[in-house]
Protein backbone atom coordinates (compact mmCIF):
# COMPACT_ATOMS: atom_id res chain seq x y z
CA UNK A 1 0.00 0.00 0.00
CA UNK A 2 1.14 3.25 -0.89
CA UNK A 3 1.55 5.93 1.42
CA UNK A 4 -1.34 8.56 0.81
CA UNK A 5 -0.16 11.14 4.29
CA UNK A 6 3.13 11.52 6.06
CA UNK A 7 3.53 13.33 8.58
CA UNK A 8 7.57 13.75 9.55
CA UNK A 9 8.48 15.64 12.67
CA UNK A 10 5.49 17.32 13.21
CA UNK A 11 5.48 19.92 15.97
CA UNK A 12 2.61 22.39 17.38
CA UNK A 13 3.41 24.89 19.60
CA UNK A 14 1.62 28.05 21.06
CA UNK A 15 2.90 30.55 22.27
CA UNK A 16 1.99 31.89 26.03
CA UNK A 17 2.24 35.42 25.78
CA UNK A 18 3.74 37.34 29.27
CA UNK A 19 5.12 40.60 31.05
CA UNK A 20 4.77 43.99 30.03
CA UNK A 21 6.00 43.64 26.55
CA UNK A 22 3.36 40.75 25.85
CA UNK A 23 6.53 38.74 24.27
CA UNK A 24 6.40 34.73 24.06
CA UNK A 25 7.38 34.23 27.52
CA UNK A 26 6.90 30.21 26.97
CA UNK A 27 4.91 27.53 24.76
CA UNK A 28 2.28 25.33 24.91
CA UNK A 29 4.01 22.10 23.51
CA UNK A 30 0.29 20.22 22.52
CA UNK A 31 1.93 18.17 19.68
CA UNK A 32 5.90 17.29 20.21
CA UNK A 33 7.49 15.65 17.12
CA UNK A 34 5.32 13.02 15.96
CA UNK A 35 5.89 11.22 12.80
CA UNK A 36 3.79 8.75 11.22
CA UNK A 37 2.44 7.25 7.91
CA UNK A 38 -1.13 6.40 6.44
CA UNK A 39 -1.82 4.69 3.81
CA UNK A 40 -3.84 5.14 0.62
CA UNK A 41 -7.21 3.20 1.61
CA UNK A 42 -6.42 2.40 5.33
CA UNK A 43 -7.85 4.06 8.34
CA UNK A 44 -5.45 5.20 11.29
CA UNK A 45 -6.73 6.06 14.70
CA UNK A 46 -5.42 8.75 17.06
CA UNK A 47 -6.60 7.76 20.55
CA UNK A 48 -5.62 9.57 23.49
CA UNK A 49 -7.11 11.62 26.29
CA UNK A 50 -8.44 14.92 26.14
CA UNK A 51 -5.71 17.80 25.65
CA UNK A 52 -2.93 14.60 24.21
CA UNK A 53 -2.64 16.79 20.84
CA UNK A 54 -4.55 14.49 19.02
CA UNK A 55 -6.85 16.98 17.25
CA UNK A 56 -3.91 19.23 17.13
CA UNK A 57 -2.46 17.24 14.70
CA UNK A 58 -5.90 16.75 12.86
CA UNK A 59 -5.88 20.54 12.61
CA UNK A 60 -2.38 21.06 11.74
CA UNK A 61 -2.45 18.43 8.87
CA UNK A 62 -5.30 20.18 7.07
CA UNK A 63 -3.48 23.97 8.20
CA UNK A 64 -6.65 25.13 10.01
CA UNK A 65 -3.73 26.17 12.39
CA UNK A 66 -0.35 26.08 10.92
CA UNK A 67 2.21 24.42 12.76
CA UNK A 68 5.20 25.19 14.63
CA UNK A 69 7.20 22.87 12.09
CA UNK A 70 7.67 19.46 10.58
CA UNK A 71 6.11 18.27 7.25
CA UNK A 72 3.13 16.89 6.25
CA UNK A 73 3.47 15.04 2.91
CA UNK A 74 -0.11 14.30 0.37
CA UNK A 75 0.74 12.55 -2.27
CA UNK A 76 4.16 13.54 -1.71
CA UNK A 77 3.74 17.48 -1.75
CA UNK A 78 4.61 18.99 1.46
CA UNK A 79 0.98 21.03 2.32
CA UNK A 80 3.47 23.32 4.92
CA UNK A 81 4.98 24.82 1.80
CA UNK A 82 2.12 25.62 0.28
CA UNK A 83 0.34 29.35 0.15
CA UNK A 84 -2.97 29.97 1.90
CA UNK A 85 -4.83 30.08 -1.94
CA UNK A 86 -2.87 27.01 -2.71
CA UNK A 87 -3.84 24.82 0.38
CA UNK A 88 -7.37 26.08 -0.32
CA UNK A 89 -7.50 24.76 -3.51
CA UNK A 90 -6.28 21.39 -1.83
CA UNK A 91 -8.87 21.01 0.84
CA UNK A 92 -10.96 19.42 -1.98
CA UNK A 93 -8.72 16.23 -1.61
CA UNK A 94 -8.76 16.71 2.57
CA UNK A 95 -11.92 16.91 4.06
CA UNK A 96 -12.61 17.20 7.69
CA UNK A 97 -16.04 16.19 9.92
CA UNK A 98 -16.12 17.47 13.05
CA UNK A 99 -18.03 16.09 16.46
CA UNK A 100 -20.36 18.91 16.47
CA UNK A 101 -21.78 19.44 12.53
CA UNK A 102 -24.64 21.62 13.75
CA UNK A 103 -21.86 24.33 14.62
CA UNK A 104 -20.51 24.06 11.27
CA UNK A 105 -23.72 23.80 9.17
CA UNK A 106 -25.31 27.33 8.60
CA UNK A 107 -28.44 27.60 9.93
CA UNK A 108 -29.46 29.48 7.39
CA UNK A 109 -29.01 27.26 4.59
CA UNK A 110 -31.56 24.05 3.70
CA UNK A 111 -29.14 21.43 3.00
CA UNK A 112 -29.33 21.23 -0.72
CA UNK A 113 -27.09 24.85 -0.29
CA UNK A 114 -24.93 23.68 2.40
CA UNK A 115 -23.76 21.07 -0.28
CA UNK A 116 -24.00 23.17 -3.41
CA UNK A 117 -21.86 25.69 -1.58
CA UNK A 118 -18.87 22.63 -1.01
CA UNK A 119 -19.28 22.38 -4.36
CA UNK A 120 -19.18 25.86 -5.82
CA UNK A 121 -16.03 26.73 -3.54
CA UNK A 122 -13.84 23.63 -4.73
CA UNK A 123 -15.64 23.59 -8.48
CA UNK A 124 -15.45 20.64 -8.74
CA UNK A 125 -18.95 19.27 -9.89
CA UNK A 126 -20.56 21.01 -13.00
CA UNK A 127 -22.95 23.49 -12.62
CA UNK A 128 -25.50 21.39 -14.50
CA UNK A 129 -24.69 18.69 -12.25
CA UNK A 130 -24.80 19.56 -9.11
CA UNK A 131 -28.73 19.23 -7.96
CA UNK A 132 -28.50 15.36 -9.29
CA UNK A 133 -25.03 15.01 -7.31
CA UNK A 134 -26.64 16.49 -4.34
CA UNK A 135 -29.49 13.83 -4.70
CA UNK A 136 -27.09 11.38 -4.89
CA UNK A 137 -25.07 12.18 -2.12
CA UNK A 138 -27.89 12.61 0.21
CA UNK A 139 -29.15 8.73 -0.68
CA UNK A 140 -26.17 7.62 -0.03
CA UNK A 141 -25.35 8.85 3.43
CA UNK A 142 -29.39 7.70 4.47
CA UNK A 143 -30.72 10.95 4.71
CA UNK A 144 -33.24 10.65 1.32
CA UNK A 145 -33.08 13.39 -1.71
CA UNK A 146 -36.49 14.52 -0.70
CA UNK A 147 -35.18 16.24 2.47
CA UNK A 148 -32.66 18.33 0.55
CA UNK A 149 -35.09 21.53 0.89
CA UNK A 150 -34.99 21.16 4.67
CA UNK A 151 -32.99 23.00 7.26
CA UNK A 152 -30.01 21.73 9.67
CA UNK A 153 -32.26 22.05 12.79
CA UNK A 154 -35.17 19.78 11.55
CA UNK A 155 -32.51 17.14 11.96
CA UNK A 156 -31.65 14.74 14.74
CA UNK A 157 -27.67 14.84 15.45
CA UNK A 158 -27.22 11.39 13.56
CA UNK A 159 -28.53 13.39 10.33
CA UNK A 160 -26.96 16.29 10.70
CA UNK A 161 -23.52 14.14 11.30
CA UNK A 162 -24.98 12.33 8.11
CA UNK A 163 -25.40 15.52 6.03
CA UNK A 164 -21.85 16.93 7.41
CA UNK A 165 -20.01 13.87 5.89
CA UNK A 166 -22.14 14.83 2.95
CA UNK A 167 -20.90 17.81 2.56
CA UNK A 168 -17.18 16.52 3.04
CA UNK A 169 -18.05 14.09 0.18
CA UNK A 170 -19.28 16.28 -2.03
CA UNK A 171 -16.01 17.75 -3.00
CA UNK A 172 -14.45 13.92 -3.92
CA UNK A 173 -11.89 13.72 -1.18
CA UNK A 174 -9.08 10.82 -0.56
CA UNK A 175 -8.71 11.80 2.92
CA UNK A 176 -11.20 12.70 5.56
CA UNK A 177 -10.23 13.34 9.00
CA UNK A 178 -13.05 12.78 11.28
CA UNK A 179 -12.31 14.41 14.73
CA UNK A 180 -14.47 12.67 16.97
CA UNK A 181 -16.96 12.29 14.53
CA UNK A 182 -19.19 10.44 16.24
CA UNK A 183 -18.58 11.21 19.97
CA UNK A 184 -22.14 13.12 20.58
CA UNK A 185 -24.02 10.38 19.43
CA UNK A 186 -25.89 8.18 21.07
CA UNK A 187 -24.26 4.48 21.39
CA UNK A 188 -26.87 3.02 18.60
CA UNK A 189 -26.57 5.75 16.13
CA UNK A 190 -22.64 5.53 16.54
CA UNK A 191 -22.70 2.32 15.30
CA UNK A 192 -24.61 3.41 12.24
CA UNK A 193 -22.54 6.35 11.49
CA UNK A 194 -19.36 3.92 11.65
CA UNK A 195 -21.22 0.93 9.47
CA UNK A 196 -22.04 4.13 7.09
CA UNK A 197 -17.99 5.75 7.06
CA UNK A 198 -17.35 2.29 6.42
CA UNK A 199 -19.00 1.10 3.64
CA UNK A 200 -18.13 5.10 2.10
CA UNK A 201 -14.60 4.47 2.79
CA UNK A 202 -15.25 1.16 0.24
CA UNK A 203 -17.80 2.80 -2.63
CA UNK A 204 -15.51 6.01 -2.64
CA UNK A 205 -12.05 4.88 -2.41
CA UNK A 206 -11.53 6.94 1.01
CA UNK A 207 -8.67 6.77 3.66
CA UNK A 208 -9.45 8.01 6.97
CA UNK A 209 -8.19 9.74 9.96
CA UNK A 210 -9.95 8.71 12.52
CA UNK A 211 -9.41 10.90 16.15
CA UNK A 212 -11.49 9.82 18.92
CA UNK A 213 -10.85 9.25 22.91
CA UNK A 214 -13.29 6.75 22.93
CA UNK A 215 -10.93 2.91 22.06
CA UNK A 216 -13.95 0.98 21.80
CA UNK A 217 -14.86 3.25 18.57
CA UNK A 218 -11.83 3.17 17.69
CA UNK A 219 -11.79 -0.54 17.48
CA UNK A 220 -14.73 -0.51 15.54
CA UNK A 221 -13.24 1.49 12.04
CA UNK A 222 -9.49 1.46 12.51
CA UNK A 223 -6.93 -0.95 10.52
CA UNK A 224 -4.08 0.63 12.57
CA UNK A 225 -3.82 2.70 15.78
CA UNK A 226 -2.00 5.85 17.11
CA UNK A 227 -2.00 6.12 21.23
CA UNK A 228 -0.66 9.75 22.36
CA UNK A 229 0.00 10.87 25.40
CA UNK A 230 1.10 14.34 26.33
CA UNK A 231 1.76 15.59 22.80
CA UNK A 232 3.61 12.35 21.89
CA UNK A 233 3.31 9.46 20.40
CA UNK A 234 3.72 6.21 22.31
CA UNK A 235 2.33 3.59 20.48
CA UNK A 236 1.45 2.72 16.97
CA UNK A 237 0.22 -0.91 15.89
CA UNK A 238 -2.17 -2.83 13.78
CA UNK A 239 -5.49 -3.01 15.92
CA UNK A 240 -4.97 -6.77 16.30
CA UNK A 241 -1.83 -6.02 17.70
CA UNK A 242 -2.79 -3.33 19.80
CA UNK A 243 -6.14 -4.65 21.35
CA UNK A 244 -4.45 -8.50 22.27
CA UNK A 245 -0.54 -7.21 23.17
CA UNK A 246 -0.43 -3.72 24.00
CA UNK A 247 3.11 -2.79 24.58
CA UNK A 248 3.41 0.33 26.00
CA UNK A 249 1.90 0.85 29.70
CA UNK A 250 -0.01 4.00 29.11
CA UNK A 251 -1.97 2.00 26.11
CA UNK A 252 -2.29 -0.89 28.69
CA UNK A 253 -4.17 0.82 31.38
CA UNK A 254 -6.08 2.77 28.31
CA UNK A 255 -7.76 -0.35 27.62
CA UNK A 256 -8.02 -2.13 30.95
CA UNK A 257 -10.50 1.10 31.27
CA UNK A 258 -12.63 -0.81 28.83
CA UNK A 259 -14.96 -3.59 29.16
CA UNK A 260 -14.57 -6.47 27.00
CA UNK A 261 -11.31 -6.38 25.82
CA UNK A 262 -9.12 -9.36 26.28
CA UNK A 263 -6.59 -7.33 28.47
CA UNK A 264 -9.60 -6.18 30.41
CA UNK A 265 -10.39 -9.73 31.13
CA UNK A 266 -7.01 -11.30 32.04
CA UNK A 267 -6.03 -8.58 34.58
CA UNK A 268 -7.04 -5.91 36.81
CA UNK A 269 -8.04 -2.70 35.78
CA UNK A 270 -4.96 -0.26 35.94
CA UNK A 271 -5.82 2.79 37.74
CA UNK A 272 -3.08 5.61 36.52
CA UNK A 273 -1.97 7.91 39.60
CA UNK A 274 -1.72 11.86 38.93
CA UNK A 275 -3.38 13.75 36.51
CA UNK A 276 -2.03 14.54 32.98
CA UNK A 277 0.97 17.09 33.72
CA UNK A 278 1.10 20.27 32.31
CA UNK A 279 1.80 20.36 28.34
CA UNK A 280 3.87 23.51 28.97
CA UNK A 281 6.21 22.26 30.93
CA UNK A 282 6.16 18.08 30.74
CA UNK A 283 8.18 16.14 32.71
CA UNK A 284 11.64 15.27 31.03
CA UNK A 285 12.77 11.76 30.04
CA UNK A 286 9.85 9.93 29.52
CA UNK A 287 6.56 11.87 29.58
CA UNK A 288 4.71 9.35 30.85
CA UNK A 289 7.30 8.49 34.03
CA UNK A 290 5.08 10.52 36.89
CA UNK A 291 2.29 8.19 36.67
CA UNK A 292 3.33 4.82 35.41
CA UNK A 293 3.76 1.83 37.44
CA UNK A 294 6.70 0.31 35.97
CA UNK A 295 8.82 3.55 35.85
CA UNK A 296 12.53 3.23 36.58
CA UNK A 297 15.83 5.56 36.90
CA UNK A 298 16.29 5.90 33.30
CA UNK A 299 12.92 6.55 32.45
CA UNK A 300 13.40 10.33 34.47
CA UNK A 301 16.40 10.89 32.46
CA UNK A 302 16.70 9.47 28.75
CA UNK A 303 13.53 10.02 26.12
CA UNK A 304 12.84 6.92 24.70
CA UNK A 305 12.37 6.88 20.95
CA UNK A 306 9.76 4.73 18.90
CA UNK A 307 11.00 1.30 17.96
CA UNK A 308 9.83 -1.46 16.27
CA UNK A 309 8.17 -4.44 18.19
CA UNK A 310 6.25 -5.95 15.90
CA UNK A 311 6.21 -9.62 15.77
CA UNK A 312 5.60 -10.03 11.94
CA UNK A 313 2.70 -7.50 11.98
CA UNK A 314 2.93 -3.70 12.76
CA UNK A 315 3.71 -2.54 16.13
CA UNK A 316 5.86 0.26 17.37
CA UNK A 317 6.64 1.76 21.07
CA UNK A 318 8.17 3.88 23.06
CA UNK A 319 9.24 2.68 26.07
CA UNK A 320 12.52 1.85 27.79
CA UNK A 321 11.30 -1.64 28.96
CA UNK A 322 11.07 -2.45 25.11
CA UNK A 323 15.34 -2.84 25.37
CA UNK A 324 15.28 -3.53 29.04
CA UNK A 325 13.80 -6.72 28.19
CA UNK A 326 15.39 -7.29 24.68
CA UNK A 327 18.94 -7.27 27.32
FE1 LIG B 1 6.99 3.67 31.96
FE2 LIG B 1 9.59 4.08 31.69
FE3 LIG B 1 8.24 2.89 29.77
FE4 LIG B 1 7.91 5.47 30.23
S1 LIG B 1 9.78 4.49 29.52
S2 LIG B 1 6.33 4.00 29.86
S3 LIG B 1 8.08 5.54 32.43
S4 LIG B 1 8.59 2.12 31.85
MG1 LIG C 1 -10.22 16.97 20.70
Amino acid sequence: NQALLEVKELKQYFPIKGGVFGRTVNHVKAVDDISFTVNEGETVSIVGESGCGKSTTGRAILRLDNPYSGNVLFEGEDLISLSKAQMRKKRKDLQIIFQDPYASLNPRQTVSQILEEAMEIQSVVPRKDRRKKIQELLETVGIGAHQMDRYPHEFSGGQRQRIGIARALSVNPKLIVCDEAVSALDVSIQAQVLNLLKDLQRQFKLTYLFISHDLGVVRHISDRIIVMYLGKIVEIADKKALFDDPKHPYTQALLSAIPSTNIAEKKERIILKGDVPSPIDPPVGCRFHTRCPYAFERCAVEEPKLMNVGNGGFQQVACHLMDEQAK
